[in-house]
């Protein structure tokens, strides 16, 4: 029987989730979830990623973890080994995210995964499973952010846009998504050493973390013309603060914390709107939308220079990183490595 390597988290007191701990252990398709009613696929993982929410997962923060053992890591990219589903046949190239992958079902921290059918998307041609992963979560997030402002009416003339926690995985993607696509970029990191890294992604003004997290008055000078915001909280209420008349800001992070202490001034008098994004739940109609625009607009370049990749071995230190506001761009995982 064949036997794969997974990072699995495991309660050493039942019913405990402070006693959870991960390991890396040799599996078998045995071990493997089966869902009632639905089809399921099996695919060799290719490649993973880390996320913030997977962060969480690592370091047992924001009881991400439903139920245990787990298998953790919201996303991956691999090829079909075998399947149920008319949908898929062996050899298919897909990608998974979200759909609580990794929180309550068992995730890509592993080289083999059974999931359902529906949960995946085909990798688009002109993607390797590296590139996808390179983007993962965290870049169809910030893609579905990019759409969200121009079905808003957003295009560059109307002035820039602020993307906050820009060194992060999200921050990254849209930065480097944005420019490309033609708007001026600012971009808010308590990094100033990223800079230039940013500055390589497209980004032409930076503010301090600090400068950001003060408390807003209820309206500030119109300066964007529309948002990504990937921290919440105070950060968010200063950019609506701060957004023009008419403008989108896009809320999909809370690396700053879960509040928003705002009012309703720019909603009433600037007629500023607020989008929230979710690519967990996002129709496969979106995810397939979304993932064609990443490989159209975002230069393969620029996705190199985001991208790390570490073997699966790594994840226990870089999860608490990721936490700390430590890891810049995004982080590809390789079980195989
Ligand atoms: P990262 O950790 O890679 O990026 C977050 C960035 O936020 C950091 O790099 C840092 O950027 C900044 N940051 C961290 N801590 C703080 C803080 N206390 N105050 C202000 N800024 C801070 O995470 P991801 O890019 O993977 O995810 C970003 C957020 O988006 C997370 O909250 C995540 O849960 C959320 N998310 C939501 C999704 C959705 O579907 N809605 C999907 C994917 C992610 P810098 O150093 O530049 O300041």
């Amino acid at each position: 029987m064949t036997t794969f390597n997974a990072l699995v988290v495991r309660e050493s007191e039942p019913g405990n989730p402070k006693t959870a701990a991960a390991a890396i252990e040799q599996l078998t398709d045995d071990d493997l979830p089966s869902y009632d009613d639905v089809e399921h696929v099996t695919v060799d993982i290719a490649h993973s990623s880390l996320n913030y929410k997977d962060g969480m997962a690592l370091t047992g923060k924001g009881r991400i973890i439903r139920s245990f053992p787990m298998v953790p890591g919201i996303d991956f990219a691999g090829t079909v080994a075998s399947s149920e589903s008319a949908n898929f046949s062996e050899g298919d190239a897909v990608i998974l995210t979200g759909w609580s992958v990794g929180e309550r079902y068992w995730g890509g921290y592993a080289q083999r995964q059974r999931v359902d059918a529906s949960w995946l998307v085909r990798q688009p041609a002109g993607l390797t499973s590296a590139q996808a992963m390179g983007i993962g979560t965290a870049g169809l997030t910030a893609m579905m952010c990019v759409l969200a402002l121009e079905d808003g009416g957003i295009t560059p003339a109307d002035g820039p846009i602020v993307v906050t926690g820009a060194a992060g995985g999200v921050g990254s993607v849209a930065v480097a998504l944005l420019a490309s696509l033609g708007f001026e970029v600012t971009a808010v990191t308590g990094r100033p050493e990223q800079h230039d890294y940013l500055r390589e992604l497209g980004a032409t003004a930076f503010l301090t973390r600090d400068e950001m997290s003060e408390a807003p008055k209820p309206l500030e000078a119109e300066t964007w013309a529309g948002a990504v915001d990937t921290v919440g909280s105070t950060m968010l209420a200063k950019v609506i603060a701060q957004t023009k008349h008419s403008g989108v800001v896009t809320a999909c992070g809370l690396a700053g914390g879960v509040d928003l202490p705002s009012t309703v001034m720019p909603f009433i008098l600037r007629g500023v709107r607020l989008q929230g994004i979710d690519s967990v739940m996002a129709s496969t109609a979106v995810r397939d939308a979304a993932w064609a625009r990443l490989v159209s607009d975002l230069p393969a370049a620029l996705l190199d220079q985001i991208t790390e990749v570490i073997p699966m071995t790594e994840l226990l230190e870089r999860g608490p990183a990721i936490m700390a506001g430590q890891v810049r761009g995004r982080v590809v995982v390789d079980p195989n490595a």
